[in-house]
């Protein structure tokens, strides 16, 4: 074995395992399309200052886990951590905001944090997203979660559960971490250091902290969700409408926090209690501000993203489509030049005429190539002896007759069309 591995915290997509990823992008593609949304790709690597704007500087995402590097020419880039802000950026960039709104994408890619790795946690990692920009009603960000739920349940993710929270405004955002701050002060003694270090920085990451003695103090500490201003809580309180006459269940969790800054109003988040840990699916948010952020105008926005590995480790083995192959080429006169060309011949027009067929590539003998033929389940065998004279063997009824071999292909089609 070569000493050589894919990095730490990476990992090789198989044949195998890419059977499943291609049966939940078929998902997406169909829940998403259905509902309007067009795929968007975006670049692998963005100037650093999109994510430190969009994503937001006092998030773990900016302060520690982004790979990034100098182009050559003096600026900074860095692999994307997430999808949202290149999508907005994608949207300014090319006057989407000129378009009939709301404009609807979506996307699956690959994306980069240098996280500590551990199950259902990498440092590039694939994400399935889809995002709403330019529609402020709640009956976008109901959407967008039933789509997500749509898609969980057509993976066959087990054991979801959906948090729902809202942040407010922005503005109420402020007074409430104003208020969220002083209360963090005045109860230090009950607080672990990183906590403390972080409170004038984003006190809403007490929330999320995991040792016990910062949780009880927590516990009393005040709730932004008490706290919205009418026409927020009044949003909120459409979105609930809107899932409950969806039959969407959720728990209303006022201590939701997600990695990102650009949150406003409706904030969601899918477990699974299936996954160990790293319970979190996917979930997403209201992002009003953040094209203005960017130096868009003032543009409303929502949207979410799952993880593409989270999902298949919850959904556990699914059934995947079988390879069928049709036709198996087998070469008998092994020294023939003519057999050989023919058998590369005759694989290629099958292919040609929508056939899947492999040929003989290893110089097996002829025992080998049949049982190889019979380990991918070929339907035919075609056998070259002499080129003019083709033994055809259908493997299931397991009689071989010999034909010429411009009969080969349309035997197999009428074959398949019989099958
Ligand atoms: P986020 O962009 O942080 O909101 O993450 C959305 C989803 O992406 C999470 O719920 C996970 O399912 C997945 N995800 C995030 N980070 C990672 C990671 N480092 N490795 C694998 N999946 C991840």
């Amino acid at each position: 074995m070569s000493s050589l591995q894919a990095p730490r915290g990476t990992f090789d997509v198989l044949p195998a395992d890419a059977a499943q990823r291609t049966v939940l992008e078929q998902h997406a593609r169909r829940i998403l399309g259905a509902a309007g949304y067009g795929r968007i790709e975006t670049p692998t690597y963005e100037a650093t200052e999109l994510f430190a704007r969009g994503v937001g500087e006092a998030t773990d995402i900016v302060q520690k886990e982004m790979y990034s590097f100098d182009d050559g020419g003096g600026r900074s880039m860095t692999l994307r951590p997430e999808g949202t802000a290149p999508v907005c950026r994608a949207y300014l960039e090319h006057g989407m905001h000129k378009l009939p709104q709301p404009v609807k994408l979506w996307y699956l890619s690959s994306f980069f944090r240098a996280e500590a790795p551990q199950k259902g946690r990498f440092r590039q990692f694939w994400q399935v997203g889809a995002e709403a920009i330019g529609a402020a009603g709640p009956e976008t960000d109901a959407e967008l979660i039933i789509l997500l739920a749509d898609v969980l349940r057509a993976v066959g993710v087990k054991d979801t559960h959906l948090r729902l929270s809202s942040l407010g405004t922005a503005e109420t955002r402020r007074e409430y971490r104003e208020e969220l701050a002083a209360y963090l002060h005045a109860h230090e003694d009950g607080l672990s250091p990183e906590v403390i270090s972080r409170i004038d920085l984003n006190p809403m990451r007490a929330f999320d902290a995991d040792d016990r003695r910062t949780k009880e103090t927590m516990r009393n500490a005040p709730i932004l969700l008490d706290r919205l201003a009418p026409e927020d809580a009044e949003h909120f309180e459409r979105v609930k409408v809107l899932l409950d006459e969806a039959g969407v269940s959720y728990e209303l969790d006022p201590t939701l926090v997600r990695g990102l800054d650009y949150y406003a109003r409706t904030l969601w988040e899918f477990t699974s209690s299936s996954l160990g840990a790293q319970s979190a699916l996917g979930g997403g948010g209201r992002y009003d501000g953040l094209i203005e952020q960017l130096g868009g105008p003032p543009t409303p926005g929502v949207g979410w993203a799952a993880g593409i590995e989270r999902m298949l480790l919850a959904a556990g083995e699914q059934p995947v489509p079988v390879n069928v192959v049709d036709l198996f080429v087998a070469i008998a006169a092994r020294d023939s030049t003519e057999a050989h060309q023919a058998g590369f011949k005759l694989a290629n027009a099958a292919r040609q005429a929508g056939l899947s067929a492999q040929l003989e590539l290893a110089g097996r003998g002829l025992k080998g190539q049949l049982k190889h033929a019979d380990r991918l389940g070929a339907r035919y065998v075609a056998i070259i002896g002499d080129p003019m004279q083709i033994s055809l063997k259908d493997m299931e009824a397991g009689d071989q007759t010999e034909i010429a071999p411009e009969a080969v292909i349309p035997t197999i089609l009428r074959g398949s069309r019989v099958a």
